[in-house]
């Protein structure tokens, strides 16, 4: 399958030892440079400046096959993440699985957001819907060891990834639930509440791209425009809310004005749209339980 996939200089690479060095220049030409770099340290187990100050280093041909192999992988379309089992997201570094959505560097401004909102002297509750892999929530109880977060998630199989990472990054003061959105909740109420919901288009052409097809669709794709998860979670945030408490959503690139439009209806108030890095509106949010300014 390799064979198929490589020119016959590649192929060469595969038989012959070869340094760190002429490995990644011939990688180069087919995957992206950063990529071919993540897949080198992952089969090394070493760091970005091993790589720099060893590329003389000859490596053995088991090294120089399973890079290969990770190479054609990444080369049919599968994202580095997966391929390495990790990716770092704000100041940790979390493992995903095909399970989880891979943890984007967009959705560092929800986690920037919600420990902005998050009263700095008193403990509280927060709630992530949908955590996945549990960046979101695990990111924020790292930063505020004194407040409760709950992180609740559908899939099984997710929830076993966010509590492995909740362990690797030494974290105690999450408790994860499995539930459909609010379902697994009573009486409990929440300071904040954040979530990065499911919120693509059907049959959007996007979701074919590289890397998305390999992403759990239940993470990806929300019915009626993308916008049913949203506003499910709009319509009932208000049961779940602390007087005065906030809800933040991360939404797609369209979608600011009509997150907005809902919170209003549902009587939120003090509502805001940030943007990404990207210059992309990408987290929206407001307060409940307050007469508007
Ligand atoms: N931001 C992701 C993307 O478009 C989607 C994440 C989501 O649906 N919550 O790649």
């Amino acid at each position: 399958m390799i064979g198929n996939m490589l020119s016959s200089e590649q192929q060469q690479g595969i038989n012959t030892p070869a340094t760190i060095g002429e490995l990644l220049q011939n990688a180069a030409s087919v995957v992206d440079r950063i990529d071919a770099r993540w897949l080198l340290q992952s089969v090394l187990n070493v760091d970005a400046a091993f790589l720099i100050t060893h590329a003389e280093l000859l490596l053995g041909m088991e090294q120089i096959v399973h890079f290969q192999q990770l190479l054609a992988r990444r080369m049919a379309g599968e994202p580095v993440a997966y391929l390495t089992g990790e990716r770092g997201f704000y100041d940790l570094v979390f493992d995903v699985t095909p399970d989880v959505l891979i943890p984007r560097p967009e959705t560092e401004l929800l986690v920037e957001m919600a420990l902005s909102k998050i009263p700095p002297d008193r403990c509280c509750n927060i709630l992530d819907l949908g955590t996945g892999s549990g960046a979101i929530a695990i990111t924020i109880a790292r930063h505020r060891p004194d407040i409760y977060v709950t992180a609740v998630d559908l899939s099984p199989l997710a929830l076993a990834v966010a509590r492995r990472n909740a362990k690797r990054c030494s974290v105690e003061n999450v408790v994860f639930i499995k539930a459909d959105w609010f379902s697994g909740f009573i009486s409990e109420k929440f300071d904040v509440i954040v979530a990065n919901p499911p919120y693509i288009v059907e049959g959007d052409p996007h979701l074919e791209a590289d890397g998305l097809r390999f992403e759990p669709t239940i993470a990806l794709v929300a019915q009626n425009n993308g916008l049913d998860c949203i506003r499910r979670i709009v319509d009932q945030a208000p049961d779940y809310l602390e007087h005065s408490g906030w809800l933040m959503l991360e939404h797609g690139y369209d979608q600011a004005d009509v997150c907005r439009r809902l919170l209003d209806k549902t009587g939120f108030s003090h509502i805001f749209t940030r943007s990404d890095l990207a210059g992309i509106d990408r987290v929206t949010g407001g307060q409940y339980g307050l007469v508007p300014a």
